[in-house]
């Protein structure tokens, strides 16, 4: 085994004991603390390099946080620390000015600064080139105005990356990316939108009515902000397969436990060949999830990961963990639907991870215009 391993290890079990810990305690009642909590204890952006802050770790440290927080049955955790330090992060750190990164990374390694990725809209979600939002440049600023829907750290956030559109009239060609400070006049957030799962995250509206967006907040070049999009989308749908894979790994385990425990027709269930099966399709499938994302993490690392190839990864394990979940949880009977026992919590917060990072449907439709074109 590399040192490194040694060490991803030695991290993970410092994180599951943090969790139980710190995170377990209040997971109901998710709070601002628990950010702070998380950059004091060194598990926010672990990869971004330590001249910002952090330990400029290999991007697998990173992705094991949201995999792991993900196993343990905080969906919503791992979505949260994904939205911060896999999606909102990267784009600084990969796009932003020597200042801005400057500015925004150490905030966010620390917790004080949260982070969240403002893309869609009442009338754009798949179809984004259609957003409404937009910011006009006036001498020093951008006015910003419009609003967003469905923002993942939309109620804690104090930084979004938003797209909006820097000449209306044009399409694609006129989406640019703002890093947009949420505490500015005129920058409105809605009420916690009411979810059937990941109940302790918050997802908001937004809106912005005449918000003065400092020109300097501008991230890239004007024009660039769907160009730039397909550059990190791909890391955001990694980010997705790990906390898919987490959960898969999660339910088995405590699957396992369980159907050890309860007993029918004299026996415990975990004994009718049944159970047996399906316990073996959920390991095989989730050989078979770790495998391609094992794969698809080694192209990310080398700078090789297409979109293609991370729609397929995010389509196929996240379509995974619903199927193996919702076959894990009919082991259970009726008390996998009773929300006290925790497998009713994965079933509940699998069925948003088709839907969000672009649907399965819109994965599939990335990997066909790679085989047959549009
Ligand atoms: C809990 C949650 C968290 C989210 N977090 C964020 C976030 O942090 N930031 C952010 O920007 N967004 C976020 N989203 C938004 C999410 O990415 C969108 O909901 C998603 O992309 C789908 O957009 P939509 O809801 O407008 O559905 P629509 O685009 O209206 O799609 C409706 C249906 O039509 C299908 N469809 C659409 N176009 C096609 C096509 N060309 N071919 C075939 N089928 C098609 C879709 O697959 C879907 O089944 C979040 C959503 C939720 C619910």
């Amino acid at each position: 085994m590399l040192a490194y391993d040694a060490d991803l290890e030695l991290f993970r079990d410092n994180f599951k004991r943090f969790m139980s810990e710190h995170v377990a305690p209040f997971y109901e009642q998710w709070e601002k603390e628990v950010w702070s909590l998380l950059g004091e204890n060194g598990y926010l952006c672990v990869d971004v390099p330590e001249v910002y802050g952090g330990y400029g770790v290999p991007t697998e440290y990173s992705l094991m946080l949201v995999e792991e927080s993900a196993r343990a049955g905080y969906g919503a955790l791992s979505t949260a620390i994904s939205c911060h330090s896999e999606i909102a992060a990267p784009y600084i750190l990969h796009i932003a000015n020597e200042e801005q990164k400057q500015y925004w990374l150490p905030k966010m390694v620390s917790g004080e600064v949260v982070g969240a990725i403002g893309m869609t809209e009442p009338g754009a979600g798949s179809d984004l080139q259609g957003m409404r939002s937009s910011a006009i440049l006036n001498g020093d600023h951008y006015v910003l105005n419009g609003s967003k829907t469905f923002i993942s750290n939309g109620q804690h956030a104090d930084l979004v990356v938003l797209a909006a559109k820097t000449d209306p009239q044009a399409r694609a060609k006129g989406v640019s990316l703002l890093l947009v400070d949420t505490h500015l006049d005129g920058f409105k957030k809605g009420t916690n939108l009411d979810k059937i799962g990941l109940h302790s995250q918050d997802t908001s509206e937004l809106f912005f009515d005449n918000v003065k967006v400092p020109a300097n907040q501008l991230l890239g070049s004007a024009g660039q902000g769907f160009a730039y999009l397909m550059q990190e989308l791909p890391r955001e749908r990694t980010a997705i397969a790990a906390t898919a894979l987490g959960a898969i790994r999660g339910a088995i385990d405590i699957t396992t436990q369980y159907v050890q425990e309860r007993q029918a027709f004299g026996q415990k269930i975990g004994s009718f060949q049944n159970t047996r099966f399906v316990l073996a399709q959920a390991k095989i499938d989730e050989l078979a999830t770790a495998a391609f994302y094992n794969q698809n993490l080694a192209l990310y690392k080398q700078s090789k990961l297409d979109v293609e190839t991370a729609a397929a990864l995010k389509s196929f394990s996240t379509d995974m963990q619903m199927k193996i979940i919702d076959s894990l949880l009919q082991l259970f009977g009726g008390y996998g639907y009773m929300t006290e026992y925790p497998i009713s919590r994965f079933f509940v917060d699998a069925r948003i991870q088709r839907i969000y990072g672009g649907t399965n449907e819109i994965m599939k439709e990335i990997v066909a215009r790679g085989i047959i074109g549009r």
